[in-house]
Order: C-alpha cells, then structure tokens, then sequence
C-alpha cells in the first residue's frame, strides 16, 4: 500500500513513522509512506497556504490552490504508464465533520492500494477542497483538535496493521477487540502473583479448551460492562476467525 499525506507540519510524522511495526512494514515494502509539505506546492515567494475566510470570521482557512496542486501532482505520479495496475486512490480529508473512523472502515482502508491524507489546519480547509477533490472524509472522534496531523498518523496506525504480513504472528489480529464484534478479554503475564493479585487460575492451567471458554465468557461480560450496544454486532459464530465479509 501506498500512503500520501499532505500537511504543513511534515516533521511531525518522523517519530511515529519511523518506529516499531510502522517502519518495519515499510522496512519490508509491504507499505510506502510519503509526507509533503504543502508549502512546496505554493507558487508565491512566502509560500503562503492559507488566507482569511470569506465574509469574515475568525481564524484562517488553507487555500485550495496547493492543495490541489499536491493532490494533482501525486494522482498524476501514480499513473505512469509503467505502471501496470489502476490506480484509483482515495483522498481522504481528516476533518471533525468526516464519518467516525472505527474498525470497519479501517479494514476497508486496509485493502485499498492508495491513500492520500489531507490534513487541516487553523479553522479548517477551503470547501471547494472537500466538494471537488476529495472522495472521503475522516473524522477520529467528537472532538475537535488543532490540526489533522495526528488523525493521519491515527488513521495510518490502524489501516497498517491490518495489511497483509505487517503484524507478526504474534501480533494476530484474530481475537482482539472488535475483530469479531466483541471486546478482547482480559490479558495476564508473569508473574502468576504480584502484590497478592493472582493471575485467574484457569489461564495457567494448560486446559486449551476451558481458557477457550473463559476468554468468551470475559470478552462478553467486557464487551456488556463497556458498551451495551456493541452487543448487536456479537457474531458468535465467527468467534476466533477473522471476519473476512465486513
Ligand atoms: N473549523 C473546523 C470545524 O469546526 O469543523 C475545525 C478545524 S480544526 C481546528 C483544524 C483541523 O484539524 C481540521 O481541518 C482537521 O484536519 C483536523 N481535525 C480536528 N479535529 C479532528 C477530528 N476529530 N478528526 C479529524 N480531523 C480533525
């Protein structure tokens, strides 16, 4: 998968890109990330993005010029006729006002060959951007930050992960919450007793079939006690598989 995001902040990205399951995935080639500044894409000498917001009003607003030169620029890159494959990506504005990312649309993103992140700023991006140039909008939660540099980063966190080969077998995804509707349940390691807090007996017992059952009966009184409504997605049936239809 290739990943494109757009920002004025490009030295934000550096940490997170370059560690731990993100680098190594991209160590592998199994996922490409690019990061522009937006400001290369500007054509005045103070390589200005943004401007005050017509009719007045507070705050400022990024210009659509750069960002769709950018967008433009990396489409067009895309295509080249060495290319044998369609490349159809997506353009995904970060913005408070975009569908919830969870995990269903993360899987969806995981399959997609092409992302292209636009990330906002100040009071947010001309809406000529979010009408003609992007084709899906992304919002990390019912909140409202200072800019979408760490939605981007959420979103890419989640979408990698979920590619093919990026986790090792024992990163599996199979189990862990929401794979199958259900919260994960509850996790212990050594030692067995710390400060007089025992790990569950039956997790130690080497009986495969009743920590089995244990780690449904928790994963469903975890999933109850956080979120009564999740409880209409439970799929039992495809407990401990992966749910390749959502
Ligand atoms: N004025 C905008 C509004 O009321 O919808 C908010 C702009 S916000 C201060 C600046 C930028 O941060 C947005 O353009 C967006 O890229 C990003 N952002 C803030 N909160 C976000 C969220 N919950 N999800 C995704 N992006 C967000």
């Amino acid at each position: 998968m290739k990943i494109d995001i757009i920002t004025i902040f490009p030295k934000m990205f550096a940490p997170v890109l370059n560690e731990s399951i993100i680098k190594r995935a991209q160590g592998k080639g199994l996922l490409k990330i690019k990061v522009h500044d937006l400001r290369d894409y500007t054509r005045d000498k103070h390589r200005k993005v943004d401007d005050r917001p017509f009719g007045g009003g507070p705050g400022m607003v990024f210009r659509p010029e750069p960002i769709f030169r950018a967008v433009e620029k990396i489409v067009a890159s895309g295509k080249k006729p060495s290319r044998s494959r369609k490349c159809n990506p997506k353009v995904i504005l970060l913005t408070p006002q975009g569908k919830k990312l969870d995990q269903t649309m993360v899987k969806k993103l995981s399959r997609c060959r092409h992302l292209i992140l636009i990330c906002g700023h100040y009071e947010g991006v001309d809406e000529r951007v979010r009408k003609n140039l992007v084709t899906d909008q992304v919002s990390i939660g019912d909140y409202v930050l200072t800019c979408g540099e760490l939605p981007a980063m959420v979103l890419v966190d989640s979408v990698a992960r979920l590619i093919p080969k990026v986790l090792g077998k024992d990163e599996s995804t199979h189990s862990e919450s929401f794979a199958c509707g259900l919260l994960e349940y509850p996790q212990y390691t050594r030692p067995a007793v710390f400060r007089r807090m025992a790990a569950p007996k039956v997790l130690l017992s080497g009986n495969h079939k009743l920590i089995e059952k244990w780690r449904k009966e928790m994963a469903l009184k975890v999933t109850k006690r956080r979120s009564q409504y999740m409880l209409k997605y439970i799929k039992l049936k495809n407990w401990g598989t992966e749910n390749e239809k959502d």
